[in-house]
């Protein structure tokens, strides 16, 4: 490699005037000391200056087995042999074929057909689409349903169709302007999700969730049976059900998809985040054979589904999900999650005391320490980060929301480090702002 690239100061410098980073205040990143990734190893990071880090977030949220897992690494390796991008319009590949299959065998019952993308948003953007043009073919009274129902603080991605269905003021109220209008339901609300199908008979094309807990919220798990009642409410007003498991799937609810633990199957399930096991960019929007079949018909019908990515469902990225799938099951990794979810609960508990915290949110391995009131200005969440950092772990709040969700191949003595850690930089980042009495 470019020896110059890799001198870190260079690095430094070059980041503060070429880059521009992803929901980040670039002011006060470039006065930060970032900390440069070269390379990972397993569940851990190494930095430039070979400092090596926890991966407390799956690298937001993504990696599932560990960083280069030999046997996904062998089968990138592999395909980049055969052949790294071809296109799925028009044509098709052996990778993209044996995923769609492993998925729809994998999935909830009755969901037949996968349509490839390439992240979150995407997965999300096509199931609205889909939805919609589905109610609008079916004709007659059915082209009412055009309207749909998302739950306040949901998060669905950035592209503005994911947007107009995200109920996160701070991310998402200065588009509105831009954004279709929707309806919001107040999670975990039964009555209020009732109310809505009551105001609006007839209109409603499909209710959209994350389900059980909603991530970008701060981890807001949703009360039991939840899940199971919007099913049913959608089911006896013939609204479809979008269930949006991009962050809930692949383990990290401690089943491999969130809806298996209220036996749910939606009518669109979107995937993205996990699927690859964190490795490359892929996203999967999985349908019903009955929405599939209201797109069926002669050319001159324009029944098509008119989207497409370039990058639709790329062979490299397909490898990796692939590898992925066999590594949940060569390694028994649902089976050996159970003991350590128990763990981080016992482990939480002291946390949860502190009086720096408010709370602590938790399902499977997706966790949000909420700490106490302080000012926004403090970024007393950043701080924790911060803190962290200093001591060997990579966090990432959500506003004042500590978030953890390590990879599913953490070693019980890295969960028990990585908690450890946590809970000194909780210490520490309201200790030296002198509020942990105030709080
Ligand atoms: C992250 C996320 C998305 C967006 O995924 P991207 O790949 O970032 O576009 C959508 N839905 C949920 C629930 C997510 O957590």
């Amino acid at each position: 490699m470019d020896g110059r690239a890799e001198d870190p100061a260079k690095l430094v410098e070059d980041d503060r005037t070429c880059l521009w980073h992803p929901f980040t205040q670039q002011r006060g990143w470039e006065e930060e000391d970032p900390v440069i990734v070269a390379r990972g190893e397993g569940t851990d990071l190494l930095d430039v200056h070979g400092r090596r880090y926890i991966d407390g977030v799956s690298s937001l949220w993504c990696n599932v087995h560990g960083h280069r897992h030999p046997r996904i690494d062998a089968a990138v390796r592999a395909q980049l042999d055969r052949v790294a991008h071809s296109t799925m319009l028009g044509l098709t590949h052996p990778t993209a074929i044996s995923l769609a299959r492993r998925l729809v065998d994998l999935a909830p019952p009755g969901l037949t057909r996968v349509f490839y993308s390439d992240s979150g948003s995407t997965a999300t953007e096509i199931a609205l689409k889909m939805a919609f043009q589905f109610w609008h073919q079916r004709g007659g009274e059915d082209r009412r349903r055009t309207r749909f129902v998302a739950l306040r603080d949901a998060y669905h991605g950035d592209t503005i169709g994911s947007v107009s269905v995200g109920g996160i003021d701070l991310f998402h109220s200065l588009y509105r302007p831009l954004l279709f209008d929707t309806l919001k339901a107040e999670p975990g609300d039964v009555a209020d999700m009732a109310r809505l199908f009551d105001r609006h008979p007839g209109e409603i094309a499909a209710v959209i969730m994350e389900p059980l807990v909603q991530g970008a919220a701060g981890m807001l798990v949703h009360p039991p049976g939840y899940l199971g009642a919007v099913r049913d409410l959608c089911h006896q007003h013939g609204a479809l059900l979008i269930c949006d498991e991009v962050a809930t799937g692949f383990g990290r609810t401690g089943k491999m998809f969130a809806c298996e633990h209220e036996e749910v199957a939606p009518d669109i399930l979107c995937l993205a985040k996990g699927l690859t096991g964190g490795y490359l960019p892929l996203a999967a929007t999985l349908a019903t054979e009955r929405i599939y079949e209201g797109f069926l018909g002669e050319h001159g019908d324009f029944r098509t589904f008119f989207h497409g990515h370039t990058y639709t469902g790329n062979p490299l990225a397909c490898a990796a999900a692939l590898a992925t799938l066999n590594v949940f099951e060569e390694d028994r990794t649902l089976q050996r999650l159970g003991p350590k979810i128990e763990l981080l609960g016992e482990l939480l508990e002291p946390i949860a005391a502190r009086p720096a915290v408010a709370g602590v949110r938790r399902c499977g391995t997706m966790t949000g320490i909420a700490l106490a009131d302080y000012p926004v200005d403090l970024r007393m969440g950043h701080r924790v980060t911060l803190e962290a950092r200093r001591r060997g772990a990579i966090i990432r709040p959500l506003g004042d929301t500590v978030v953890l969700m390590p990879p599913l191949s953490i070693s019980e003595r890295d969960l028990r480090r990585l908690v450890t850690i946590t809970g000194v930089a909780i210490d520490e980042a309201t200790r030296r702002s002198g509020l942990a009495e105030a709080a």
